[in-house]
């Protein structure tokens, strides 16, 4: 025999896009169903090798307003400086939390220690969870979306009136609801690797666009950095078989001694960098959410950040719309932003992943200006920051 159930509010997909929007709406007044296909995590472990994310202040101010902040402000490095420069040119822009103002740019935190943090929120709320459990089939009707949900070898359904898909940028859903997507391989990977330093970082963040390909360099918490280097997928193989003490000297050669020297690199991780994203945001009464709707360059670190104006978009919606009608209201208010940021992200990617000689006199002498012009220095700030949508 097949279970019916209902709620108000379906989520599929626990990764942070969907953790945190379920963790957002505990102050509004709804039922609330949280689907994930992978078992809950266990507890993170502190270990060398955690992937990085930065939040821009933005975002933690975001977090700050959903009550998450101070769960997670203990595991976060803040980025008090940016240095973004051209390796062997002149050009350089600096960027400070003092001149602007605020306590830090951004937050440099490892994501499991952020997924954890969440996973225990949410364990002490009222949300209903179901994993590993994983949708299998949208039927939309007048008033609901009907999942198809495979649990524990059964299938049961669960009708939502309004359904998040926030399943990934492969997102199955979006197949199921027949929104196509647009993607585009830009050839290139992120080599992603923490690397302990032989003295503080003084919680500067580096950009560093090299021949090779841009470098970030994003201050940890302890004396480690989180290097993230982006360079053409055809040149994956042979970085990533070097040794580890290859590595680090070529690291060094790379980004030079601005943090002291490089003692020591943990495991390398490569992702492969594509840009998937869909214009058409919302189908009945289904949204398509976080990367399963924009899944982009790490190039500016703004992915998630993204996502976190999205989150909050949509709950100042469920706070003020009728539940029936925010689909719509939501596609109309986060375009353009997203739009924006994609539009943003593309265009640095083109700007400083090439070494054509007329591109990077182009992007020095914009950098140079850049340094020399407050009032827009801080206006490209405040869109890096996420502080202006
Ligand atoms: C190299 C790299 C660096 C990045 N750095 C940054 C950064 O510095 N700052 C930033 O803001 N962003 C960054 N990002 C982006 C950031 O990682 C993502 O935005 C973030 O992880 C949110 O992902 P998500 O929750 O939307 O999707 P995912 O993490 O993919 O989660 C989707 C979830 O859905 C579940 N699922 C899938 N299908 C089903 C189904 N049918 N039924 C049930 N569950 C299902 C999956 O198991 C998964 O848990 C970076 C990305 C990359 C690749």
């Amino acid at each position: 025999m097949i279970n019916y159930a209902t709620t108000d509010i379906a989520i599929v997909g626990g990764g942070l896009a969907g953790l945190t929007l379920a963790l957002g709406l505990r102050s509004l007044n709804f039922k609330v169903t949280l689907i994930e296909a992978k078992p809950l995590v266990k507890p993170a472990e502190r270990h060398f090798d955690s992937r990085c994310l930065s939040l821009s202040f933005g975002t933690s101010q975001i977090l700050q307003k959903l009550n998450l902040w101070e769960a997670l402000v203990k595991d976060a490095s803040p980025i008090k400086q940016v240095h973004v420069s051209d390796r062997g040119h002149c050009g350089m822009v600096r960027l400070s939390a003092e001149q602007e103002n605020i306590p830090a740019l951004g937050y440099v935190i490892e994501m499991p220690l952020l997924a954890e943090a969440l996973w225990q929120q949410l364990s002490q709320s009222n949300i209903e969870v179901r994993s590993p459990a994983t949708v299998t089939a949208i039927e939309q009707t007048e008033h609901h979306a009907r999942l198809t949900i495979q649990q524990n070898q059964s299938i049961c359904h669960l009708d939502a009136k309004l359904l998040i898909c926030a399943d990934g940028a492969q997102s199955g859903l979006r197949k199921l609801l027949g929104i196509k997507a647009q993607e585009y391989d830009y050839q290139q990977s992120a080599i992603v690797a923490n690397v302990v330093l032989n003295r503080a970082h003084q919680n500067i963040a580096y950009e560093r666009f090299t021949t090779e390909g841009p470098l970030a360099m994003l201050p940890l918490t302890g004396q480690r950095s989180a290097a993230v280097w982006v360079l053409p997928s055809a040149q994956i193989p042979q970085w990533m078989t070097l040794s580890d003490a290859q590595y680090l000297v070529e690291l060094q050669r790379i980004f030079g001694y601005r943090l002291g020297k490089l003692l020591q690199v943990g495991k390398r991780e490569a992702f492969p960098l594509k840009r998937v994203d869909t214009d058409i945001l919302t189908k009945g009464h289904a949204i398509i959410f976080g990367s399963a709707s924009h899944h982009i360059h790490p190039v500016a670190g703004q992915g998630f950040n993204l996502t976190m104006r999205d989150i909050s978009g949509l709950l100042a919606l469920l706070a003020e719309v009728p539940l029936k009608d925010v689909a719509g209201a939501y596609q109309k208010s986060r375009q353009r932003d997203q739009q924006r940021t994609i539009s943003i992200t593309d265009g640095l990617v083109k700007i400083f992943s090439t070494d054509a000689l007329p591109m990077v006199l182009a992007r020095n002498f914009a950098l140079q200006k850049l340094e020399r012009l407050p009032m827009l220095k801080a206006q490209v700030g405040r869109v890096m920051m996420g502080l202006s949508s």
